[in-house]
């Protein structure tokens, strides 16, 4: 029975819904009446239900699917202005137990390399991240009991924010690992992680089982409860995300939506970000051999849709897509994009030699993180190397009150503006610093709050003299 409160998976994410949701859908996709009251209520920015969202999905009608697109990409300026927040992945150890038949880290391929970082490892690792500017990192890893432990994550996560390097520190680390239990969420918490970041894969349960035939993430239910014990656990950061390509893309969207509809309900704070990763090509894997894959234009549909339907939840991309479905996706609702990833294990420090590949996927955007701090500039975006409200606590319910009510825009404009100075100042090549100066010296003045600009103009002053602060609003 669905019941949105439930803590059961088979409830909050309940089969039956989403077939009557799905044939609602069918119904309606072209009712020009219901679908135009849809794209007003979305306007006024409160989101959408699972249910609401999935007719504006099937719509087939052009001119209205224009004014959905339009709408994403106000909502998008309203609630994140023309800032990207930049990211890089860090991928612990590729050893797993799982037979996902859709990753190459499943335990029967037998050909890939399997590696593990040494905390020495990880400083080398960190540092080359340091050197390149980033911040801010998600850390990946296979499941595995005897590599793969908690203490070991622990341990990782006190090196990584340990590390200082000229200017260099990582700020967050968020962390992608397996569904785990409340007590070592509370403990990944106490370690000072930013964000817990699980993809569903699949909530289609049936296709879930198969697609997962061996190891513990076969127990579905383990699995899709994993962030309400994460949220039981103190973290009020998660992350949700679904493998696009695995199962019935409209399926998908609609278990996604219930997801958060459930968050919200059972914790009173929705997740704090939906990542959209499509299946790619990898070792060992072959997309073709999945008959769910999904066009460039469905694509950008889901991207929309999902951001006027839950217009405070953060949108992440990665490097898995390539510069031009990027540029695409960040119009529609993307805030936040890896730059200069590496998906193998150790590759930031030591390029992997050529018979030896421990990658996850197949890298779609291979430029390095200055070109794309560039590229974002030259199409107006500030890149934000910041990572103020999980320091200053403005996580959960905290952050979404003041994100939904338009003041984080005071907070985060000001600290894109100082971050990316300091990466100018510190690792930008000449041709990207000369465009981000002009950039923000147009855009301090945009500072709404006259004692905030005029504290920005100081600190961005104090930067360009390298009288550094941990300069934060
Ligand atoms: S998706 Fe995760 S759990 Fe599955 S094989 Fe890959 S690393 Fe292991």
């Amino acid at each position: 029975m669905y019941d949105v409160y439930s803590k059961h998976a088979d409830d909050f994410i309940n089969h039956e819904e989403i077939l009557e949701t799905l044939a609602y859908a069918d119904e309606n996709n072209n009712n020009l009446e219901l679908i135009d009251a849809l794209i007003k209520k979305a306007a006024l920015r409160k989101g959408l239900s699972h249910r609401e969202a999935s007719v504006l999905l099937a719509c087939q009608d052009e001119e209205q699917n224009q004014r959905i697109y339009k709408l994403a990409e106000q909502i998008k300026k309203d609630f994140y202005g023309n800032r990207i927040v930049m990211f890089a992945p860090l991928y612990l150890s590729n050893y797993c137990i799982n037979g996902c038949t859709y990753c190459p880290y499943h335990m029967k391929n037998k050909h890939i390399a399997r590696k593990k970082l040494s905390q020495e490892e990880i400083r080398n690792e960190v540092t080359a991240l340091q050197d390149m500017g980033h911040k801010r990192l998600a850390l990946e890893a296979g499941e595995d009991p005897v590599h793969n432990t908690m203490d070991y994550y622990l341990e990782s996560i006190k090196t990584i924010y340990d590390i200082k390097h000229k200017n260099g520190a990582i700020r967050r680390v968020n962390i992608n690992i397996a569904a785990t239990t409340v007590d070592n969420y509370r403990l990944l918490k106490e370690a000072g992680i930013g964000t817990y970041i699980l993809f569903q894969e699949t909530y289609h349960k049936e296709s879930y089982l198969k697609l997962h035939p061996t190891g513990p993430k076969h127990d579905y239910n383990y699995h899709t409860e994993a962030m309400d014990r994460a949220m039981e656990g103190g973290i009020d950061d998660v992350g949700l995300g679904v493998l696009f390509g695995l199962d019935k893309y409209r399926y998908e969207f609609a278990g996604l939506l219930m997801h958060a509809e459930h968050l919200e309900a059972a914790f009173g704070v929705g997740p704090h970000t939906i990542s959209v990763p499509r299946l790619k090509q990898a070792d060992d894997i072959d997309p073709n051999q999945f008959d769910n894959g999904i066009d460039d234009d469905t694509f950008a549909k889901l991207i929309a849709c999902i951001r006027i339907s839950v217009p405070y939840t953060g949108m992440i991309i990665s490097t898995r897509e390539n510069q031009e479905t990027r540029e695409r996706a960040l119009r529609l609702g993307i805030s936040q994009i890896s730059g200069g990833s590496k998906t193998s294990v150790g590759g930031y420090y030591m390029p992997e030699p050529e018979d030896e590949n421990s990658e996850q996927f197949d890298v779609s955007d291979t430029r390095t993180l200055d070109e794309v701090v560039k590229w974002l500039m030259e199409m107006d975006y500030i890149p934000s190397f910041c990572t103020a409200c999980y320091r200053e606590g403005r996580t959960g319910d905290r952050f979404m009150t003041l994100l939904k009510n338009g003041q984080i825009q005071n907070c985060c404009h000001p600290n894109a503006l100082m971050t990316l100075k300091e990466y100018l100042m510190d690792y930008a090549s000449p041709e990207t610093k000369a465009i981000g100066d002009k950039l923000i010296a147009r855009e301090a003045l945009n500072v709404p709050n006259e004692k905030a600009r005029a504290a920005v103009l100081e600190n961005l002053r104090l930067i360009e003299q390298n009288n550094r602060r941990d300069f934060r609003f």
